[in-house]
């Protein structure tokens, strides 16, 4: 019996229930991988690169046990009817998706096989709850996150993790696309070199996870709001690629909050972002036009500004707010943002430009290699204010002192805004404010070396909240 295995964002071997199942019902398994842009959105730039570096770690990891993989490029559909007939394949196994779209196709092409008698397995695993069973105490969904972490914690049991199959089997005679045809590293230019802070694949993924444990979990709690610190897990691509599984993360670090004192207070705010990324895919799952729609409708109406050159200079991080500026820079350079900065960043956009939320989610979708629909979408309606729980409209993130507060030494924007570094601390968030021989003596020249502020804070927040007002006044 020949059995597909149709890799997505699962691309590992370890703990992943789905290949052990499919392991042990054939003698001929086929794995495959299918690059198709056409069910939900292609994926952006630096994704693509991340997947190149995924499935190299991939393919050399199956051919260790004598397999290999099936690169394909093109109509999902139309490949795995193709397949299914030139190998004989009886069944085929694969993780379920809770992207909308693509889940409608998985579904789909269930029936379709169905009807030729062709098993094809929809496995859960993605995530640590099912979204379609999660409910509040009315028997509707829920819309504010803290109810609904305080309720999924309690439906999370542990479970046995699965080893790595040792026993895959493959008889036919694969032919392959090559990887490198597919062409998704960057070349002219290549922008990519930035990213060589990056290993991606299965192992490297399990190597973060324990380096974190050991060195990060602890402080977690202070650190993660701290861009100037390497505070957090940085298990994104990981989490997002399924090159780890979220299961395996949850019960470890459960297993460490346990058995290492002091470790509580580090793993509790651990987990609880962890069901931010479940309540992420929770709302997608209840809302599916959540990443181009306005969770809450009244923002419908909101005056967006369509400013080409305040777009290019928040994309290129030339603001003249430093910590904004020092956000897009190590975005554009490595593919990562901080979840503070994110934040920062995200609320000038749509706060001190005026500029609609898809804008930023865009960009980011190009730019991050954790690039994801359900989480991206929450941060951006999260900041903007159109989404569930979101943070309310009229609280404007001071980019100034949000540097000062998180960045309290300007260590991360001497990294990434160089132009700056020898700025005393006390300007590094503010050049504006230094007088003239403070900047000549650090080499600064405004409005040449270093842009002066696109926009004034003040003005910029009085006018966000009336147009704020004006908008809640043509939805009454
Ligand atoms: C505007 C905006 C856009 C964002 N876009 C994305 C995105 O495209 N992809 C993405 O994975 N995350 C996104 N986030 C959430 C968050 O910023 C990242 O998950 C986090 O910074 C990743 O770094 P980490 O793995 O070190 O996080 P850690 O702090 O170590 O957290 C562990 C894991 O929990 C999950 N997580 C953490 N914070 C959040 C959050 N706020 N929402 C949902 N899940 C979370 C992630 O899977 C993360 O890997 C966005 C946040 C904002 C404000």
């Amino acid at each position: 019996m020949t059995v597909l295995y149709w890799f997505q964002n699962d691309l590992r071997l370890y703990d992943n229930p789905v290949l052990s199942a499919a392991a042990t019902v054939t003698d001929d398994l086929i794995p495959v991988f299918i690059l198709d842009d056409t069910i939900t959105r292609p994926l952006g730039g630096a994704q693509r690169w991340w997947l190149h570096h995924s499935l190299t770690a991939l393919i050399n990891k199956l051919k260790k046990q004598g397999i290999t993989l099936l690169l394909r490029k093109g109509n999902t559909q139309q490949i795995l009817i193709e397949l299914v007939q030139k190998y004989n394949v009886t069944a085929i196994y694969c993780h379920r998706s809770y992207e909308p779209a693509m889940l409608q196709y998985q579904q789909a092409l269930q029936r379709y096989f169905a009807a030729q008698e062709i098993i094809m397995h929809l496995f859960k695993g993605y995530l640590l709850t099912e979204p379609s069973i999660v409910k509040n105490k009315s028997g509707n969904y829920f819309k504010v996150f803290t109810p609904y972490w305080k309720f999924v914690s309690t439906l999370i049991t542990p479970t046995q993790l699965l080893p790595t199959p040792n026993k895959l089997s493959q008889r036919s005679k694969i032919v392959s696309e090559s990887l490198a045809s597919w062409q998704l590293l960057p070349t002219h230019p290549d922008w990519s070199h930035g990213f060589a802070i990056w290993q991606a694949g299965e192992d490297a993924g399990q190597q973060v996870l324990q380096h974190f444990i050991e060195h990060g979990l602890q402080n977690y709690a202070e650190d993660r709001d701290r861009p100037d610190r390497l505070g957090t897990s940085r298990l994104s691509p990981y989490l997002h690629f399924g090159e780890i599984s979220v299961r395996q993360v949850w019960q470890v670090i459960k297993q460490a909050e346990i058995a290492v004192p002091g470790l509580q207070k580090g793993a509790q705010a651990f987990l609880r972002q962890l069901i931010w990324r479940e309540f992420s895919y929770y709302l997608l799952w209840h809302f599916p036009l959540f990443y181009q729609k306005n969770f809450r409708a009244e923002f419908d109406k909101f005056p967006w500004l369509n400013n080409q050159s305040h777009l290019r200079a928040w994309q290129q991080g030339l603001t003249g707010y430093p910590i904004v500026d020092a956000g897009m820079r190590e975005l554009w350079a490595t593919g990562y943002l901080h979840n503070r900065v994110r934040m920062i960043v995200a609320s000038f956009l749509t706060k001190h430009l005026l500029i609609h939320w898809c804008e930023g989610e865009k960009w980011f979708w190009d730019t991050l290699v954790d690039a994801d629909l359900a989480n991206n979408s929450a941060g951006w309606q999260w900041v903007a204010g159109s989404g569930a729980d979101a943070a309310p409209y009229f609280r404007i993130f001071n980019p100034t002192l949000q540097g000062e507060k998180f960045d309290p030494n300007g260590e991360y924007v001497r990294k990434w805004v160089p132009e700056l570094a020898n700025l005393p601390n006390k300007y590094i968030h503010d050049p504006s404010q230094a007088p003239r021989d403070i900047l000549t003596a650090a080499g600064i020249e405004l409005g040449h070396s270093y842009p002066l502020p696109i926009v004034n804070h003040k003005i910029a927040r009085e006018t966000a909240l009336k147009s704020y007002q004006a908008c809640r006044k043509t939805n009454k």
